[in-house]
């Protein structure tokens, strides 16, 4: 509102029915009878109720739900009935119409949809309450209907392409969850398109410098990079044509978040990154000849270019579990290039841009992969069923599923099973049914005998061996990756504790009778009180395990009606709550400044990302050690932004040179004589850094150092890192997290 003094309100009249007529158009291919009514009837409710709404750009609300069904239309492929809800998505939310309203203007399937997105909103907006909850609760809303996870994607994708105007902690927050938890639900539902726009939008606000470059560089070698495809395709065209064949052919750039991916995991630089493309052959060949026509066009591209042997991958026999199928084979290109070369039918390509969604409208032969999805969601309601799970680990462990890579295994019988790669013999006998997995005892894996902790590899066949008397282990969690064998685990470890309990409370029971203590619940809480134990549960459990001395009940009994000991109760008092400590911090200052007085403000800088005077910095609320200080890219903060939001405080560095601080460099190379000597001189004398620690490993002709040093700020670091890098030998210098 305050950017445009002058509203012209005929203008923007115009505008809204501009767009209102284009989501028309997005949707016209699939409208029935009835459905232009319903939307306008969708749309005329929506645009009355936020009327007097506008976002933070100074745009009337009503662009942000017409942009939302637009996306949820062209991008997903959904139909009217999400077209309406994603109009009316925020109206319950925001505005004076209720549930009720909805149910009676349009139906029960409608209320219950927009129910869902109103009950998880909270996940954007609210900044107090507990986040994993949230992602939770959002999670049940995926057993009720898949479409509100699907029309929460698309409102997050417009939130995202229109970040622009928020503020930059919300920037930073928004953008972290969406690469925490966003990105990865998309990629796991197999809307690739909007998982990579999702991916790249977040690292263009969480990480905006290292975005804009590489955007550049992709920029700056594309007239090369078109060469390049066009000479490469030249005889796979003739000979497509030869055969007959309908296609498409495309050179894609990978995404920038993919590549960015790319030179943080395998420390290369953009330059030397081989695969920022892949060639993408398209046919147009109906359904029943698809796996044939996609094999010879895979036989035509090896005519003429070698395949990688280890780069072969067959995603049409066997899709992977969101939907995915593909053929995909790296080739020896001219001038001693690899590419990667996708071949798909056109269906295949719409299904892997939009995901099930948009597979949807194939009924033919969509039996089959729809119970995949359906396989799928039925394994997180079973995972959100399980009662106490912490929010925190079940995201955890959530997560962790939604990104994994893929394996096939099979059972003795010949029946093929999916699990996320470096899953062991015990997740698959979880998988199999959790009374397998509680009784597992080992398994035979192509014959032949392993531990429970094996893991599998694609195509191995498991079977799982079992015996009566075998119970879960608490270690057993360290052997499994699936979030449904651990659930199962803490599940049955928790139950064997609550049986081990009641034995220990019989124990418990005898002694107090036997020294004429009343066994009432007021007694057993100052018992467990006076042995610094949590709870009375807990209690019992350490007498059943004799890890509790009953002796000392006859202690408890002597000190009991002495006065309550002031010590005891101190420390409890002393310490503030987190509450507390959050709106203290809070109380002081919108903003830590760090570097001018570092005594000034108790802040730690943190160890797992050893920030320095440059990067960009949050503090982070701890129980126990006041603010640490973490870089917006250390390895934990999408989590701790996602997670806990509330605990985070802005936080910027003053100027600095009079201090240093520590931060580490890892280099690789060819180990030439005097490498390590003229390392150190460059550190110590050239530019007058102190190091901390140095230590190199070096390998037939190879070398790996780690350097911690104290530098003033990033730019000081930069400098050093660029000497480094003119050392003869030297191949690569980077930065690196924390200080392993
Ligand atoms: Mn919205």
């Amino acid at each position: 509102m305050e950017k445009n003094p002058v509203i012209d309100l005929e203008a923007e009249k115009k505008e809204i029915l501009k767009r209102y007529r284009a989501l028309l158009t997005v949707c016209r291919r699939r409208l029935e009878k009835g459905d232009k009514e319903l939307i306008r009837k969708a749309f005329e409710i929506s645009l009355e109720a936020h009327k007097d709404m506008r976002r933070k750009s100074g745009e009337p609300y009503i662009y942000h739900p017409i942009a939302v069904a637009q996306i949820c239309a062209e991008e997903i492929g959904l139909g009217t009935t999400s077209v309406v809800c994603a109009l009316l998505h925020d109206v319950v939310e925001d505005t004076d119409l209720t549930l009720e309203d909805i149910r009676g203007l349009f139906g029960d399937k409608e209320a219950k949809i927009i129910d869902g997105l109103t009950k998880i909103s909270g996940v954007f907006d609210q900044s107090s309450s507990l986040q994993a909850e949230n992602f939770r609760k959002m999670l049940l809303t995926l057993s009720d209907d898949i479409r509100v996870i699907l029309i929460k994607l698309a409102d997050r994708l417009h939130n995202m392409r229109t970040l622009e105007s928020m503020a930059r902690d919300k920037q930073l927050k928004i953008a972290s969850e969406t690469l925490y938890l966003y990105a990865p639900l998309a990629h796991r539902l197999g809307l690739n398109a909007i998982k990579s726009e999702l991916e790249d939008l977040g690292l263009k606000y969480t990480e905006s410098e290292v975005y804009h470059e590489i955007e550049q560089k992709l920029a700056e070698s594309d007239p090369e990079r078109r060469k390049f495809i066009n000479k490469f395709i030249v005889p796979i065209k003739e000979a497509l044509d030869e055969a007959e064949l309908k296609y498409k052919i495309l050179g894609r750039p990978k995404s920038i978040f993919s590549i960015y991916h790319k030179i943080k995991t395998k420390g290369v630089p953009f330059e030397e990154i081989y695969d920022l493309f892949a060639v993408r052959i398209i046919i147009d060949t109906p359904v029943d000849r698809e796996k044939a026509d996609c094999w010879r066009v895979y036989s035509i591209v090896t005519d003429f270019y070698h395949p990688s042997p280890e780069r072969l991958r067959d995603w049409i026999s066997t899709p992977k579990a969101n939907g995915y199928e593909s053929l995909h084979t790296t080739v020896m290109g001219p001038d001693g290039k690899w590419v990667e070369v996708q071949i798909r039918t056109h269906r295949m390509d719409e299904l892997a841009e939009k995901g099930y969604a948009a597979h949807w409208k194939y009924k033919e032969d969509g039996e089959e992969r729809e119970s995949q999805l359906e396989e799928w969601i039925r394994k997180i309601r079973e995972l959100l069923e399980s009662p106490e799970q912490n929010a925190l680990d079940f995201i955890d462990d959530f997560k962790l599923n939604l990104f994994a890579e893929e394996i096939f295994v099979f059972t003795p019988k010949g029946e093929m099973r999916t699990l996320p790669a470096n899953a062991t013999a015990l997740d698959f006998a979880f998988d199999v049914h959790t009374k397998v997995g509680e009784k597992c005892i080992g398994a035979k894996v192509n014959h032949k005998l392993v531990p429970l902790s094996h893991p599998l590899k694609s195509g191995d066949q498991v079977e799982v061996l079992t015996s009566v008397k075998q119970h879960p282990k608490e270690d057993w969690l360290g052997y499994v990756v699936t979030a449904r064998a651990k659930a199962k685990i803490k599940n049955a470890l928790k139950e064997e504790k609550k049986k081990k309990a009641e034995e220990g409370r019989e124990m418990l029971e005898r002694k107090f009778n036997h020294l004429k203590l009343d066994f009432t619940v007021q007694n057993i809480n100052l018992y467990a009180t006076y042995m610094k134990l949590p709870s009375a549960q807990e209690l019992f459990f350490r007498v059943a395990i004799g890890m509790l001395d009953l002796k000392t009940v006859k202690n408890f009994v002597r000190d009991k009606d002495k006065k309550p000991s002031k010590q005891a109760a101190k420390p409890e008092s002393k310490q503030p709550s987190l509450e507390q400590m959050v709106s203290n911090v809070r109380g002081k200052s919108d903003m830590l400044i760090l570097g001018e007085s570092l005594d000034k403000i108790d802040y730690k800088l943190s160890p797992c990302c050893t920030p320095i005077p440059g990067d960009d910095v949050f503090g982070f609320i701890t129980i126990n050690e006041g603010i640490k200080i973490h870089r917006v890219n250390c390895p934990n903060a999408l989590a701790l932004m996602s997670n806990y939001a509330y605990r985070i405080v802005k936080a910027k560095w003053m100027s600095q040179e009079l201090l240093s601080f520590l931060a580490g460099i890892h280099i690789s190379g060819i180990d030439e004589i005097g490498l390590v000597n003229n390392i150190t001189k460059i550190i110590s004398s050239e530019l007058n850094v102190n190091m901390r620690s140095i230590s190199f490993d070096t390998n037939d002709g190879t070398f790996e150092g780690t350097i911690m040093v104290f530098v003033h700020d990033t730019k000081h670091m930069t400098s050093l890192m660029n000497k480094l890098r003119k050392v003869p030998g030297v191949v690569s210098v980077t930065r690196i997290d924390g200080k392993s």
